[in-house]
């Protein structure tokens, strides 16, 4: 099996630019390690391709964290992305019955992207739009239509095995329309399979050969959750003593699992004990979970 990757290119001209990514390991990892409904591993899949073009686009230094919240069956839609491009994803959703369309699945609510720098020093930036679209790429295109001005064409595509896309963007600053109409006339037509099957050089070179291309080096993309025993310790301090008392009476053990992972983490009363009376009992700050 290939492994998990992402390749940026940018047409010669230098007017656009674009990426391809595939998921396939990285997207089982999600797939096995919580069950979630066939509508929302759509869903979750188009998010993680999305959020590795986006974050290898950024180039920023940090968290990348994209999310679309909403008020109807599915609440939130997660994905977190790193500089180095793990990843890892969850969702929260009540029964989605027979609704497959975003609008219906999500109702009305937001897209929002979060940038968490690694330096503590800068602080977070966050976009907020109102949700727009039908589908992921979509929401996305219009999310950065509106907060970055950046004309953007995205296609997605999952299946059980990998989760897949392309991304063409203007340049910043770029004003030449038949040069982007030119960029979209061959993608427009790719297809799912595509996407999800061909390696990267030969479907650029099957949309593209038209067009002089530059391709950087492809790189790799895996799952890799940020959770730990030591963050959750963190978080339980936050609650303070009190709370996790009240936990304890009414449940003998506190177990908290990763929503991204699945990994449990147990407290008993001995180990809440400890959190409040060991030298590393301050609080920690952020009070993030994972
Ligand atoms: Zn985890």
């Amino acid at each position: 099996m290939e492994q998990d990757k992402l390749q940026r290119f940018m047409f010669e001209h230098g007017e656009v630019r674009g990426e391809v990514v595939r998921l396939n390991e990285s997207w089982r990892h999600v797939l096995e390690r919580r069950e979630y409904p066939p509508v929302i591993q759509a869903l979750l899949g188009e998010m993680m391709a999305s959020a590795v073009m986006l974050a290898a686009m950024l180039k920023f230094d940090g968290t990348l964290i994209m999310q679309m919240q909403g008020s109807g069956p599915v609440r939130l839609l997660v994905v977190e992305c790193q500089s180095d491009l793990t990843i890892r994803a969850t969702a929260k959703h009540d029964d989605c019955g027979d609704l497959t369309r975003l609008p219906d699945l999500l109702g009305k609510g937001h897209f929002v992207i979060t940038l968490d720098p690694s330096d503590p020093d800068q602080t977070a930036y966050q976009g907020i739009v109102p949700l727009h679209g039908d589908t992921v790429a979509e929401a996305l295109e219009h999310y950065l239509l509106q907060s970055e001005q950046l004309p953007t064409r995205i296609w997605l595509a999952v299946n059980k095995q990998a989760a897949a896309g392309m991304m063409l963007q203007r340049m910043p600053g770029a004003n030449n329309d038949e040069l982007w109409q030119e960029a979209l006339a061959p993608a427009v037509t790719v297809q799912p399979d595509e996407l999800l099957q061909l390696d990267f050089t030969t479907l650029l070179h099957r949309l593209f050969n038209e067009q002089d291309l530059r391709l950087f080096s492809a790189v790799p993309v895996r799952f890799s959750c940020t959770c730990s025993r030591e963050k959750v310790a963190g978080m339980l301090r936050m609650l303070g003593p009190e709370e996790v008392e009240a936990a304890l009476a009414e449940q003998e053990e506190i177990d908290v699992t990763c929503e991204f992972c699945g990994q449990r983490y147990v407290f008993d009363a001995v180990d809440a004990a400890q959190l409040f009376t060991t030298p590393e009992s301050r609080a920690e700050g952020s009070g993030k979970l994972h």
